[in-house]
């Protein structure tokens, strides 16, 4: 004992202890420690005799004046602050082990804490500690570190009911007594009972109530006994995970979104597939796959840059999903290709219908780009669960075959899947083997159409057509099989055998004396062939062509091209002395500035500006105005009629083309028509002018 043990009772200090003046004599004599801790100040404002010595403490004042703070660890000050609210809140009283270390040297204690009132009304924290120094360190330490954890330990019998809490349990699930209250899911509570009365233990990621609101806690519970009961208890140790789960929760956002929209991409389709499906097992509803894509997307892109198609994609998503019912879904499958998912329910059939509608109409309204409005319409196929399948792919393929058709039979329309679009799929498949064989056997072949020069009164030029003679099909249109050969791939081949044939035809014309020119149409995929000026220039120089007496038509996408490929051919065949010609003039989007750039030889206007006359007049003269102004060759197509004709010649077009003067022919039908024409000269209708 210290030679303070008669130390009187500060009654200053704790007034509230005034019933304790007479009991003095008996606390200085007490073997148990009993001090009182201010926890606002950190400091021992009352200790006995047994206290200062466990404080290792001359007097109590020493012991007063002795600053805690700087020795007091964060986690024990939060921890002290919530023993003084549980104080105030429910009396409580907690028995817990724990290390003190005066002047440095630890001293086990078990300690009892209660509340009490200091005289200006504070609250406090009675201890009562009784010696440990005799334990097992083993046991020492691991009370110490149950204390200290961050682990979240916790005791309950088989009903739920909280028997043991540690500290930072406890903090976390103050005031809550019973397990299966802290449990968002009802249903995690029964599971993790069931599977310790099952198996004897369990782990689950859970969500639960905690002081610091709803938070996903990795818990691992295991069957045991209450020590003190020995009645057998669940023993749960849990950890916060809720930084765990919102990383991966954002991991699976971003890996299941479109960055640019925002909405859901290929990846989650099919989970939102499968959770329309179980809402379909439920009502007998109908599952709507509507496969939208964009007319010409590629034409915005190419002239008004990625930002602003980027800015119409947005537009277009933020549409769409404005169109959504509660239960229907929107996914961007890339590039220009969206998913609507869409229920019709028993009642409300003719709903997946009405909404393509909706969509061609919402879509209709122009969408701002940055100087100027733009009109993107789509092209929908819808397919439909469970009448065109039940697998979300092969509905997903249908819906695109429907939509393939809803752009082939003119765009900006939807189509609903039937198997007849199959079939017609698996014919163009059929085709494209046949087509492949074709070109192997050499069975395209050119065919020419006359060019006429009115002043001239004679045919100056001839336009290489690709002719395909199929076995059983006849004679299959150009309409039909370049478009298909572009697709496939096999547009260089078939380009290359036309300017084949058709150079070797013109050299062939003019060692008979023939004055006339001959072009070809290029595909623009040709040009972006390294080689394609390389190969031009060998077959001229095989054939002993005069390049001036070639001509290549391109259409007007090409000046939407940036391709430097196609440029640099381009170069090189006009460095060869090759004319150039824009085909199909009028029915693209024109950048006329790129025209004037491009240095074009010729321009030919599209039949449909000419078969328009005398109705559209305006707007043909104002466009043979501008080819003037670029000082260019002036073709019209399509001249079926001699008033078509004279008007054409009138206005400037120095050359006419279309089945007034001859159907394409096969070479040997268009020399004889030159023959004609040599032995009866100005035989061609004389026009008006
Ligand atoms: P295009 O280059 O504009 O060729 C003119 C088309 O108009 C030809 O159709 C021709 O037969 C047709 N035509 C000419 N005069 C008249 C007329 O007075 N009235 C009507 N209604 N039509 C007339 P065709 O031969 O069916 O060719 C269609 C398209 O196929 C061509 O349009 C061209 O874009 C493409 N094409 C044809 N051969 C080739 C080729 O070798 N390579 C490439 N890349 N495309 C080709
Ligand atoms: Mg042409
Ligand atoms: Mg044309």
């Amino acid at each position: 004992m210290t030679n303070t043990q008669h130390q009187p009772l500060d009654v200053h200090v704790t007034p509230a202890c005034d019933a304790l003046e007479s009991s003095r004599w008996m606390l200085e004599r007490l073997s148990t420690a009993v001090w009182i801790f201010d926890i606002d100040a950190a400091s021992v404002v009352w200790a006995n005799a047994s206290a200062l010595d466990i404080w290792a403490a001359d007097t109590l004042e020493e012991l007063r004046a002795r600053p805690m703070k700087p020795d007091m660890s964060p986690a024990v000050a939060r921890r002290l602050k919530q023993y003084q609210t549980d104080f105030i809140e429910r009396d409580a009283t907690f028995t817990e082990m724990w290390t003190l270390y005066p002047r440095g040297v630890p001293r086990p204690l078990r300690v009892r804490f209660s509340g009490i009132r200091l005289s200006d009304g504070r609250m406090a924290m009675l201890c009562e500690g009784s010696d440990e120094t005799g334990q097992q360190p083993e046991a020492i330490r691991s009370a110490d570190a149950l204390l200290h954890t961050q682990l979240m330990i916790s005791l309950h019998d088989l009903e739920g009911c909280t028997l043991y809490c540690n500290p930072s349990a406890r903090a976390s699930f103050e005031g809550n007594d019973h397990l299966a209250s802290r449990f968002v899911a009802k249903d995690d509570f029964r599971r993790l009972m069931e599977a310790i009365r099952a198996t004897g233990e369990i782990s689950l990621i859970a969500e639960v109530y905690t002081s610091k609101g709803v938070r996903w806690h990795e818990l691992t519970a295991r069957s045991c006994h209450d020590p003190a009961s020995g009645r057998p208890s669940v023993l749960v140790s849990e950890t916060d995970v809720s930084g765990l789960k919102e990383a991966e929760a954002l991991a699976h956002m971003r890996a299941n979104h479109d960055p640019l929209t925002g909405l859901p991409n290929r990846l989650a389709m099919p989970a939102l597939f499968e959770r329309l499906l179980r809402q379909s097992e439920r009502t007998g509803a109908r599952i709507g796959v509507l496969f939208i894509d964009l007319d010409q997307f590629k034409v915005i892109n190419d002239t008004l840059g990625h930002l602003q198609g980027d800015a119409v994609l947005m537009d277009v998503a933020r549409r769409l999903f404005e169109l959504r019912g509660k239960d229907d879904a929107v996914i961007r499958l890339g590039g220009d290709e969206f998913l609507f998912l869409a229920t019709e329910e028993k009642g409300d059939e003719g709903r997946i219908e009405a909404l393509a509608v909706r969509m061609l109409q919402r879509l209709a309204v122009p969408v701002q780009a940055e100087r100027r409005k733009l009109t993107v319409t789509p092209s929908v196929g819808i397919a439909r669960f469970p009448e065109h399948g039940t697998d979300v792919q092969i509905l997903m393929q249908r819906a695109d075959l429907a939509m393939y058709e809803a752009k082939a039979d003119g765009r900006n329309q939807y189509r609903i899947y039937d198997d007849g679009m199959r079939n017609r799929r698996e014919d163009e498949v059929e085709m494209l083997a046949d087509l492949r064989e074709a070109l192997r056997r050499g069975q395209i072949e050119a065919h020419y159409q006359p060019r006429v020069s009115p002043a001239k009164r004679r045919i100056v030029s001839a336009e290489a057509l690709a002719r395909w003679v199929h076995p059983e099909r006849g004679m299959v249109s150009p309409a039909v099989f370049i478009p298909l050969a572009e697709k496939a791939g096999l547009i260089n081949q078939i380009g290359a055998c036309m300017l084949e044939q058709a150079i070797r035809q013109q050299s062939e014309w003019a060692a008979k004396g023939f004055d006339i020119a001959v072009s070809v149409n290029v595909s623009i995929r040709q040009l972006c062939e390294v080689d394609f000026a390389g190969m031009v220039r060998r077959l001229l120089s095989f054939y002993d062509c005069d390049p001036a007496m070639l001509e290549l038509e391109l259409t007007e996408t090409l000046l939407l091209e940036s391709n430097p490929t196609v440029h640099d051919n381009l170069e090189q065949v006009r460095a060869l002395g090759i004319r150039i010609a824009i085909d199909d003039f009028g029915t693209g989007y024109s950048n006329l500035a790129r025209l004037n750039e491009m240095a074009v030889d010729c321009i030919k206007i599209d039949r449909s500006l000419v078969s328009g006359l005398p109705r559209n007049e305006e707007i043909v003269r104002l466009v043979i105005a501008m080819c003037k102004f670029m000082q260019v060759t002036i073709v019209a197509e399509g001249i079926e009629t001699q008033c078509a004709a004279d008007w054409a010649h009138a206005n400037g077009c120095h050359e006419l083309q279309g089945y007034l003067y001859s159907r394409p022919l096969p070479a040997a039908g268009l020399e004889a028509m030159l023959l004609e024409e040599q032995a009866v000269p100005q035989r061609l209708p004389e026009t008006v002018c």
